[in-house]
């Protein structure tokens, strides 16, 4: 049975030429950076050089770049590391700190904030976003209140691809307040579209190797020479000091190097496009969830009114195709997404929507596999 892998945002296999590059570190390059002999030296020079990567795609200084250990661990270390440093540093304790996000944030931000509300560390405001999952500019705007010092809003949603104006909202922002960090969660934008922190004029940002075809257990937060934020694994002074534990050094290697084919090779939307027009016309009572024009290259999402997504995707996987019904981490819940319900997409709609996302290994053959078979199973479904 031919296997067709349409959960990019999910996760996505290695690039061929990653793997080589990770097996080849974890065999040779083992020493730890932070030894003075030749093997931790060698260690060092593949951390550096990556690190240099990786800036210079965003367009950020080397210095302003840390490895982690995933996109939820950047996400962690921007917004916990952020507060901590400013209740450490705030003179008084007269008002606390407010936060802004949104309601369609991934989880690694939303409850990481609802953690720091939880123990009275924040106040918090969620912001509503529109029906095409767009959070507005005059939204954000309007919610800046005298004691905000921290606004997290992600680039680009993992469930439906929109992809905000970071630019905009951070440039609205700025005009009300100089004194507001910005982050923005850019995981599943990382690769996808540019980003160079310096137009945006953000503060923070968060990436993952495993969404652009590198291993798991690596990410990494950009932070802006001038924003100060505490570490949150204690230890040794790895990471400017803001990220104990001895790096991962075949894994950031291999980061970089995925990155840098990524970049090379950007994606247009074609195949997605191609996709989408086939549902759209050729399945009846289906529908488009998410921004037209802002949106990733690679993601689709579509209500299949009357029809039970788990369901579907079970009986696509039988015939060896993989897609999602949200995003991977709720999954096994049985509540529908908060991402789509948040956007006004009724339950119903919600509990029938599937994700397809699509990765530099998929072709157009397989996209007409998946269409017919989703025509077979749906006939029968209904
Ligand atoms: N943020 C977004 C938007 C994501 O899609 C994900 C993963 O799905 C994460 C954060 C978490 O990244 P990681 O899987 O590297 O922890």
């Amino acid at each position: 049975m031919e296997r067709i892998y349409l959960d990019n945002n999910a996760t996505t296999p290695l690039f061929p030429e990653v793997t080589n590059l990770f097996i080849e570190h974890l065999h040779n390059n083992f020493g730890n950076a932070s030894s003075l002999h030749s093997f931790g030296q060698k260690s060092r020079e593949i951390l550096n050089i990556s690190r240099m990567k990786i800036a210079n795609i965003l367009n950020a200084n080397a210095d302003e770049i840390i490895f982690t250990s995933s996109g939820t661990e950047s996400n962690n270390l921007a917004i916990t590391g952020f507060i901590l440093n400013h209740l450490e540093n705030s003179a008084t304790c007269a008002d606390k700190p407010h936060i802004i996000t949104s309601a369609t944030e991934h989880k690694a931000i939303l409850e990481v904030i609802k953690k720091l509300e939880k123990r009275n560390m924040v106040d918090v405001s969620i912001l509503p976003v529109t029906s095409t999952g767009i959070i507005e500019e005059k939204t954000v705007v309007s919610a800046i209140k005298d004691n905000t010092i921290l606004i997290s809003l992600m680039t680009a949603n993992n469930e439906t691809g929109t992809i905000q104006d970071i630019k905009n909202i951070t440039a609205a922002i700025r005009a009300k307040s100089k004194n507001i960090a910005i982050h923005t969660d850019a995981v599943q934008a990382f690769g996808k579209i540019n980003i160079d922190v310096k137009e945006l004029g953000i503060d923070m940002l968060s990436i993952s190797s495993h969404k652009i075809n590198g291993p798991k257990g690596v990410g990494g937060l950009f932070v802006r020479r001038g924003c100060k934020i505490n570490p949150i694994i204690l230890g040794g002074s790895h990471e400017w000091n803001l990220r104990a534990g001895t790096e991962n050094i075949a894994g950031i290697g291999a980061f970089a190097l995925a990155a840098e084919i990524t970049i090379k090779n950007k994606k247009n939307s074609e195949l997605r496009d191609y996709l989408q027009k086939r549902i759209l016309e050729e399945i009846d009572n289906t529908h488009l969830n998410g921004d037209l024009k802002h949106r990733l290259s690679n993601t689709l999402n579509i209500s299949f009114q009357g029809i039970e997504a788990a369901a579907l995707l079970t009986r696509l996987d039988m015939k060896g195709i993989a897609v999602s019904t949200g995003s991977a981490c709720s999954s096994g819940s049985t509540e529908p997404s908060y991402t789509l319900r948040a956007m006004g997409v009724s339950a119903i709609n919600a509990y029938s929507a599937i994700r397809f996302s699509l990765g530099y290994q998929n072709t157009k053959d397989e996209i007409d596999i998946v269409v017919d078979s989703l025509k077979e199973i749906i006939r029968k479904m209904y």
